[in-house]
């Protein structure tokens, strides 16, 4: 009998190893030349007052929350876009990346929303500006005060937050530069230098605090040359994000598609649902 028992438990075992590893491929295996489309919801801001077009209030944040979550998407970090990419990675059937862009304070308020409906976000951090705030942080400006070093560390901790290069100091149009794009006056050589000196600064940063140096750089305003993906890709960068709206279709193999990855901002009176549905390749 007790050996009965003991076949019986072992056989249960077997059948919850095969049903188990049955729900696991239920995910999106990528087989070369295979495809899928991802939408990626641009943020900056949680604010209560509706400023601009740039920031939503903390309570339409998380109706975007619950509505991907009724509607069976799951968020994902850019870097498992780059493994289904390039190296075989798996994606859920639904996924969604979304962004916060030049790591404001008032970001913070995105984590307990992200705990309640188990989703992630990807944080693009300006160095020079977490620098400032770290010297002088002033936790009572809410609008244009930014994450400190160490609330950054506190996000990471969550792991529900992956960081991006959103550079040191090149978040501005001033000088002749638009965002990190070279000027008509430089030679290529200056502007790698350039480039390079700028962006390796804050992946040393962010390595230093969260182990990992980011893949994925977002560029400023969205501002791009011929040049700087040629640069960020010499750097090691394996995706970069725009501001141009639409769906990305990412195919397996295929590392270009992670490139100028398209963005849809999330204006204020908007429903998410109406820029998911309007969302062309
Ligand atoms: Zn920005």
């Amino acid at each position: 009998m007790i050996r009965l028992r003991k076949i019986i438990n072992i056989w249960c075992c077997i059948l919850s190893v095969i049903i188990s590893a049955g729900t696991s491929y239920a995910a999106a295996v990528p087989d070369p030349g295979e495809s899928v489309n991802v939408p990626v919801i641009m943020y900056h801001s949680l604010l209560d007052k509706k400023t601009n077009r740039w920031n939503i209030s903390p309570e339409e944040f998380e109706k975007d929350l619950e509505y991907l979550s009724q509607n069976g998407y799951e968020t994902v970090f850019i870097s498992d876009l780059i493994a289904y990419v390039n190296t075989g990675g798996r994606l859920p059937e639904k996924p969604v990346v979304l962004t916060f862009d030049d790591g404001y304070y008032n970001n913070l308020k995105a984590i307990p929303y992200l705990e309640k409906y188990n989703m992630r976000i990807m944080l693009s951090v300006i160095g020079e500006s977490s620098d400032h705030w770290t010297k002088h942080s002033d936790e009572t400006c809410e609008r244009y005060g930014h994450l400190t070093w160490a609330h950054i560390t506190e996000m990471i901790s969550s792991g529900r937050v992956e960081l991006a290069n959103h550079t040191q100091s090149m978040h501005k149009n001033t000088g002749g530069r638009d965002g990190c794009c070279r000027k008509k006056s430089e030679s290529a050589e200056e502007y790698e230098r350039i480039l390079s000196d700028d962006v390796e600064t804050l992946q040393e940063k962010m390595e230093k605090i969260s182990g990992i140096r980011p893949e994925c750089f977002t560029y400023p305003f969205g501002n791009m040359c011929k040049d700087s993906d040629i640069v960020l890709r010499k750097l090691g960068f394996k995706a970069t994000l725009s501001c141009e709206s639409g769906i990305n279709v990412l195919r397996a193999g295929d590392e270009d598609c992670l490139f100028r990855m398209k963005r849809n901002n999330r204006t204020p009176g908007e429903t998410l649902e109406d820029i998911l549905k309007n969302l062309k390749a």
